[in-house]
């Protein structure tokens, strides 16, 4: 086979021409005052209403060419020609043609090159124009996709962002315009799913989403950002009230119950809100927030939403300043401690005192627990805390038996966490609590949550039963919240039971629910465990209570957790008339 010899391009000009003319690009040729010396056809079907949208700008041409960065008016002259007549090749500029005749823009990419004479002087300038378009739109598709959640169609997170910091953006526009991000999750979902099975669980979250999305009004936006959680953007709203109105309609529209298959299933959702008039806000920072104020919602028993405010700040600084905080605090004496009365339902007599964790904090007042235990759950500063409330609350049963001996079973209820029975001393330092204190086993109720027995079952089985031995009741928590199974109960050694203020809650206006609390009571019985009701807070559900055959209570309407003095004025009283009258 012989070797192929390159000819002259001259003596190909034919071909050339072939190609020149049918290339996929448009092809333009320019001369040195940039005129244009050809055009190839795919050029001419391009430009079809002229070139002059390309190289003059009053041309009269309605055309234009756009750069997609700033969307502002380009001439392809000034970008690029005359760089490539000063002898720069330039590569791969995107731009948008415009066609005055047409809605849909056309994505350009555009290069040009310059050609020399003999003299490697610049004599022409070659632009190669190819129309994108099917790829962008593809690139947008893809993106597109990509930021919307496959499932319910909504905007995912990244979506959301962009979304969020447009509106923001947009804040000084409009006075007295904001911008509120709106966080809840399903509670429950989990459950739900497990028991019915994830085609009802995705029934119910597109149930969900068309009911979000009848509550809301123009360009206000809802997204899905993990599998039960949804933000919504909410820039409709003029005022908190407005704000306020469109949340409570939305809880409303969520409370009612939903049918899926036959299945009739009811939710619960609890509400997080943040909201800014700042074009400085953050997006991340606002979801944020707002989430911090949902899990605000969760820990109050009766708010449906939390409005978010500086004191909920947990971020990771924020936390990180907490613990830092909580340290100081347990050191320096900070905490306190409040009584709530225990009393026998049927005289309400006082019999004891559940102990409950106060932070009296400097700046910002007295701190519920449910605000400061889980960062010393997280930082294991539960422990120290703990031991301090118990050796605290002892102290105090000791003073109160000495000054009311007539009060002679008076017994202090301490709520201890499960990482305190994680280390192998746990026994001991009870024990030591109690001798240092002078306090005797039996005056000592020790709470401790179901989970806790989850948690480590073999070696608390052992550990529970040596406090019991030193005569420390073991009190159940919060019964009815967790696991919720009385048939684990008799392997461990409880002697009362307290049934979750859920169950009192409830009972009022659900006569299921009184009937499950009834049976719980029996079944109690049965096994020998004092069960304490907790959470009676009205006349009715102490005339319930009063109808099973509960023994100990304890809630609002008999007292309030009280601050040390006001706890021994109460006592003192009780002592005095052996009745609390509620
Ligand atoms: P808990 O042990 O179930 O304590 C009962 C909670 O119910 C207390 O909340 C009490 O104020 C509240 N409560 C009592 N009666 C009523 C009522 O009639 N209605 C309503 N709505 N609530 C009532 P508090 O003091 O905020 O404590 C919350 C939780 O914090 C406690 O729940 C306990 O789990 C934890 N905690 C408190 N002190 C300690 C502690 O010293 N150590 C540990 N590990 N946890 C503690
Ligand atoms: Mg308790
Ligand atoms: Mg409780």
């Amino acid at each position: 086979m012989s070797l192929h010899q390159p000819q002259p391009l001259e003596n190909c000009l034919e071909a050339i021409r072939y190609f020149f003319q049918n290339s996929e690009d448009a092809v333009i040729v320019f001369g040195q005052n940039y005129q244009i010396l050809t055009t190839n056809i795919r050029a001419q079907a391009l430009f079809i209403n002229g070139f002059d949208v390309l190289t003059n700008s009053d041309s009269g041409v309605a055309d234009q060419l756009v750069d997609p960065e700033t969307s502002c008016p380009v001439l392809l002259l000034e970008l690029l020609l005359q760089r490539v007549m000063a002898g720069e090749v330039v590569n791969d500029v995107e731009l948008l043609l415009n066609l005055s005749d047409s809605a849909q823009d056309i994505w350009l990419s555009v290069s040009g090159f310059p050609i020399t004479n003999d003299q490697d002087q610049i004599e022409n300038g070659v632009v190669i124009i190819r129309d994108i378009s099917d790829r962008r739109s593809q690139i947008a598709q893809q993106l597109q996709e990509a930021q919307r959640d496959l499932l319910t169609g909504l905007p995912n997170r990244s979506l959301l962002v962009e979304k969020i910091s447009q509106a923001i953006a947009q804040l000084d526009r409009a006075p007295g315009a904001m911008v509120a991000v709106i966080y809840f999750d399903v509670e429950r979902f989990k459950a739900i799913s497990d028991t019915f099975g994830h085609i009802v669980g995705n029934g119910l979250l597109l149930q969900l989403v068309n009911r979000i999305q009848a509550c809301l009004v123009q360009d206000d936006l809802a997204a899905r950002i993990g599998r039960d959680e949804f933000v919504i953007l909410l820039t409709s709203a003029q005022s908190q009230e407005q704000l306020l109105a469109i949340v409570e309609h939305l809880i409303a529209e969520l409370s009612k119950p939903f049918t899926i298959d036959d299945h009739e299933i009811s939710i619960r959702v609890k509400i997080g809100i943040d909201l800014s008039q700042s074009t400085n806000s953050d997006p991340e920072d606002l979801m944020a927030n707002a989430g911090t104020a949902m899990s605000q919602a969760k820990q109050s028993s009766s708010e449906q939403y939390c409005i978010f405010n500086q004191d909920m700040r947990l971020g990771n600084g924020e936390s990180l300043r907490l613990e830092l905080d909580l340290r100081r605090a347990i050191r320096t004496g900070e905490m306190v401690l409040h009584y709530q009365p225990i009393v026998i339902i049927k005289s309400r007599e006082i019999v004891g005192f559940e102990a409950l964790v106060r932070w009296n904090h400097p700046v910002r007042g007295l701190l519920s627990p449910n605000y400061f235990i889980p960062i010393a759950e997280e930082t294991g500063l539960i422990i120290p805390l703990g031991w301090w409330v118990l050796r605290e609350s002892c102290r105090q049963l000791r003073l109160w038996r000495n000054r009311f001996p007539q009060n002679s079973k008076l017994f202090v209820s301490v709520n201890m966490s499960s990482q305190q029975f994680a280390p192998d001393d746990t026994v001991e330092m009870v024990q030591t609590i109690l001798q240092e204190e002078g306090i005797e086993g039996k005056y000592l109720k020790i709470e401790i949550t179901e989970g806790v027995l989850i948690a480590h079952s073999e070696s608390i089985i052992k550990k529970l039963g040596q406090l019991r031995e030193m005569g420390i009741q073991l009190s159940i928590d919060d019964f009815g919240t967790g696991y919720s199974s009385l048939s684990y109960l008799h392997q461990f050694p409880f002697d009362t039971l307290k049934l979750d203020r859920s169950f009192i809650e409830g009972a009022d206006s659900d006569y299921e629910k009184l009937e499950i609390m009834q049976s719980v009571v029996r079944l109690a019985w049965n096994l020998g465990l004092e069960v304490v009701a907790e959470g009676i807070e009205t006349q009715k559900h102490y005339a319930q209570l009063r109808g099973l055959r509960c023994e100990l209570g304890q809630g609002y309407l008999f007292s309030r957790p009280l601050a040390q003095a006001a706890a021994e004025d109460l006592l003192l009283q009780s002592v005095n008339d052996n009745l609390l009258n509620p």
